[in-house]
Parts: C-alpha cells; structure tokens; sequence
C-alpha cells in the first residue's frame, strides 16, 4: 500500500545527469523533511500500538527469499520508499524483543530518548575515532559515568563497542598485551613462547563470547578453563585456585579470569573479592562480563553483591541489554585506560594527533577507526532521560517483577521453579509432564507459546535438564504480561497433551 504522491517533485536519481551541485543520493530538503515528518509519524503509531500486535510472526518464505535475493535496479527510487518499505517488509517480522510479553532473551526495546538521538546523531554523523568533534567527548563523558554507575574507580576509561561480545573481545587482547609486556615477552621469539603457554578462566555459566574471543586472539580450545560453578552457578573460587594452581605446575601461563556478573542462563552473580584476590596472587588479569549485570551496584537489593567491584581490572557492560539503549551499544570499561592505548594505539601518517595536548584519540583505544557516534548520543541521551534515579528505578522495577513472576511459579502447583536471580530471571518446568521425555515437552512448549504470537519465552539447560526460561527486561512489561506468559504456557502444555501429534514446525 503506498502512500499518496507529495505535492513537489520526487528526487528520483539515475533518469538524468544531476546537476553537478547535488549528486545523488541528495535530496531536496523540502522532500526530506516531509519524510522525516512521516517517518517520526510512523514511528511514534507503531511504538504505541505494538503491544496490540502479535509479538512475533512466522515469515512465509517467500517473501524471506525477497530480501535475500532481490537485485538492485538500474535506477533509483524515491526517497519515500523507504518508509513504505520498512512498514511492509520489515516492522510485521520483528525479534519480538519491542513487545511487552517478549521474555525469551536479553533483549529490550528501545529508549524513547535513544530513538530520538539515534536519528540526531545519524545527521550529525561524527565519528569518533580520529581527529576532533563532540561527540567523542560525548563518548569519554558517557564512559566516564557508566563506569560510575558500574562502581569503578574515578580513574577509569574505556571505549563504546557494538556489544558485549566485542567488549569481551577487546578486554581479553588488552589483557594479552599488559601480560606479555609484563613479562618482557611483548614481541620476537619471546612471545610466541610465551602465547603457546597462556591459559584463560570463566566458570562454566560464562556468556560464549569469552571462549569465541579466545579463539580469535588465538587462544586454542584447550587452552581455555571452565570452571565448575557451585548450587547458585557462580564461579565457585576454590575450583579457580585449583586450576590456577595446577597449570602453573605444568609450566602453563594463568594471565586472565572472567567473573560473570548476571550469568546469561540464570542471572548469577559470580563473586569478586575472591577472584580478585586469586587473580593479584598469581598476576592475573580480572575481568568482570557485566554485558547483563554491570550496574547492578545502583540497585539496593543488589549492591552488596557487588563489593570489591573497583578492583577488578575491567568490565563489559551492554547499555541496549539493562537499559534499552537502541542496539548495539556495548562498553568495555578498564580501571587503567593506558592498557588500551599500549594494546591498541597504532600509528599511520595520514592519522596523527595534532597537539601535544590532544587526549587520545577513541581509535587508540579499540579494534575500529572510523566509529558511529550515535552510540554515545543514544547513550547519553538514553541516561540523561532516567537520570542516575531513573537507572536505580528501572532495575528495581525488573527486580520486582522477577519476583513477582517467580512467586507465580511457586504458587502454581503445575510449575517449578527450577533457578533464577538474583538478575531478573525465572528458569521454570511443568511439574507433572506426563512423558518420558521433558526435555522435549519443554522445547515444544516454548514454540507453541511463540507460535501462538501472544507472548515469546526461550529454553535453556539447567542440571543438564531443558527448562522454560522467562527474563525480564522490558520496561513496558507488566504484571498482566506475567500472568498472560504463565497462561500461554499452561495452555501450550494442555494442548500438547490433547494433541502430542501435532508438534511439528507448522
Ligand atoms: C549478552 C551477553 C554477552 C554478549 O553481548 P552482545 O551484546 O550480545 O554481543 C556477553 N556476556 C554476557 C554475560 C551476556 O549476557
């Protein structure tokens, strides 16, 4: 369905020579503005009625096929289409993670205030990897108070990334670089014997982007340490020592441990003060993986979860998980900044600082050069909306309603609540499932629920078993959308008893 023609010419390119003052893609700003206008107005409709909408749908592949495979054609189009686009082709197929009774994985909706200043920042277009602009001193100003947020030291610094794995990424080839040069093994023949002996730690509730960071800083397999994780799947620190321990013995290098902070499965918080203490012991590199759970030191009922956190060597935190940054704005936070600028300041001629006084420039400090500077608005605005207040408030409000949900599961005699918390997680079973086989049961349930289009929760394996798992981290979420989750479950689970045939992928 597309939208009545506008009343001024469309700026359609590839039908004439342009006019060597405005090259395509330029368009006329009245022709912009009336589509920005549309596009806010669009984009303002389908926030409000998304809960209204199912939360996800199944794609005919037909029109899946489309957007892998349609060509580009010869001549442009107008800049209209693209609204039409994304209202057709696009919004009605969703990950779901907008609408209120999307449970399934750590993924939130969008910040209003985020929203806005992803759009701003885009006309701006800074990019804060060389030279001199705002919105690189945006980005040291947002990282600044994250890591205040976080509980770190007033001396810490650190960079904005996509995301959590690419933080994880950045910390683990930080840590390789201070170890090594530590050791006087920076470079030649040094190194290479010194890297084919070095040895890396996380409890096995770790996210899996430690071990994928690994192999890409080339750290093999077997060089990596799971270590068990005890009742509550933390990072059990005896086990660490254990390990720690017996590799130094066979001439092993231990240079790095990764504490998860709200473990991705259950919500654990692995402890830091002991780690620390094993990691300052044997000259470890501590890194806490708070892609999840890194702010938790504002919220009362977790604070003290979170002692010692200053003296961890360094953080990943993911402000579009815990506070609805628009995807991807991820940080690695470092108690020491110089570490990043040893391990990642490289020079080019055409790249030079000018000034004495220039700080470092964003790129010293990361993998990428040319770097968005709409994540450091999305994420300045993001925190300026809630305030430090607002942050403390909308954990508190997830934190509740995991309990809530949880207290649900308890009171039902059909659940069990099988782990979850303390970050707002709820690991769940059916009690009486009539099959030999729950682990499939559960599996069918979840994708019965997510068919169904009214509420969408993931599996994950908990004591080697599949279980339901719901976590919350939708600040449109409410008490109803617990009840209708539980709902949807009981009556996926009825269903699949009626009729147990019918569980193939429709
Ligand atoms: C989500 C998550 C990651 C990965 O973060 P992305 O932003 O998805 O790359 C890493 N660690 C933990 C604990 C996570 O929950």
């Amino acid at each position: 369905m597309a939208r009545s023609s506008h009343d001024h010419a469309p700026a359609r390119f590839g039908e004439a020579t342009p006019p060597l003052d405005e090259a395509p893609p330029a368009a006329h700003p009245k022709v912009l503005r009336d589509e920005l206008i549309a596009a806010a107005e669009w984009v303002s409709q389908y926030l409000s009625n998304l809960p209204e909408a199912p939360v996800s749908r199944p794609m005919p592949a037909r029109q899946r096929a489309r957007l892998r495979e349609a060509p580009l054609g010869r001549t442009g189009g107008e800049l209209g289409q693209v609204l039409d686009f994304v209202r057709e082709e696009i919004a009605p197929f969703p990950t779901g993670n907008g609408h209120p009774a999307f449970f399934a994985w750590i993924n939130s909706p969008p910040a209003p205030a985020g929203l806005i200043a992803e759009l701003l920042g885009a006309a701006v277009n800074a990019t804060c990897g060389m030279g001199d602009n705002a919105l690189m001193d945006l980005e040291r100003g947002t990282v600044r108070i994250l890591a205040d947020l976080a509980g770190l030291p007033a001396t810490s610094g650190g960079v904005l990334t996509s995301g959590g794995s690419m933080a994880n990424l950045l910390a683990l080839a930080t840590a390789r670089t201070w170890y090594l040069t530590r050791r006087g093994s920076g470079d030649g023949t040094a190194y290479d014997r010194d890297h084919a002996r070095l040895t890396l730690y996380y409890s096995a509730q770790a996210h899996m982007s430690v071990a994928k960071a690994a192999a890409c800083i080339g750290i093999p397999a077997h060089r990596l340490r799971p270590v068990p994780s005890d009742a509550q799947h933390r990072l059990d620190p005896a086990a660490l020592r254990a390990a720690v321990a017996a590799d130094q013995a066979a001439g092993l290098l231990p240079f790095f441990t990764v504490t998860t902070l709200g473990t991705t499965a259950t919500g654990a918080v692995d402890p830091l003060e002991p780690v620390t203490a094993i990691c300052r012991s044997t000259g470890m590199w501590h890194h806490a993986d708070g892609a999840w759970g890194g702010l938790g030191a504002v919220a009362p009922a977790l604070a003290h979860l979170y002692r010692g956190v200053a003296d961890v060597d360094s953080m990943t935190v993911d402000p579009h998980k815990s506070l609805s940054v628009p995807v991807g704005c991820g940080a690695l936070l470092v108690t020491d900044p110089e570490h990043l600028h040893t391990a990642f300041a490289h020079r080019a001629s055409y790249l030079t600082p000018g000034e004495p006084d220039t700080l470092p420039w964003l790129s010293h400090a990361t993998i990428e050069l040319t770097r968005p500077g709409t994540r450091a608005l999305a994420l300045w605005a993001t925190l300026h909306h809630l305030g430090r207040d607002g942050v403390t408030t909308l954990l508190q409000h997830y934190l509740t309603l995991a309990d809530r949900l949880r207290d649900k599961i308890n009171a039902n005699p059909r659940l069990e609540l099988v782990a979850g918390g303390p970050w707002p997680v709820a690991c769940f079973r059916l009690t009486d499932t009539g099959t030999s086989d729950p682990d499939t049961l559960h599996t069918r349930i979840a994708h019965h629920v997510r068919t169904a289009g009214r509420a969408y929760l993931a599996t994950v394996t908990v004591h080697h078993r599949t279980v339901l798992r719901a976590c919350l981290c939708n600040y449109r979420t409410s008490e109803s959308d617990l009840d209708l989750l539980l709902r949807e479950v009981l009556h996926a689970a009825d269903a699949d008893r009626a009729a147990p045939t019918q569980d193939t992928v429709e």
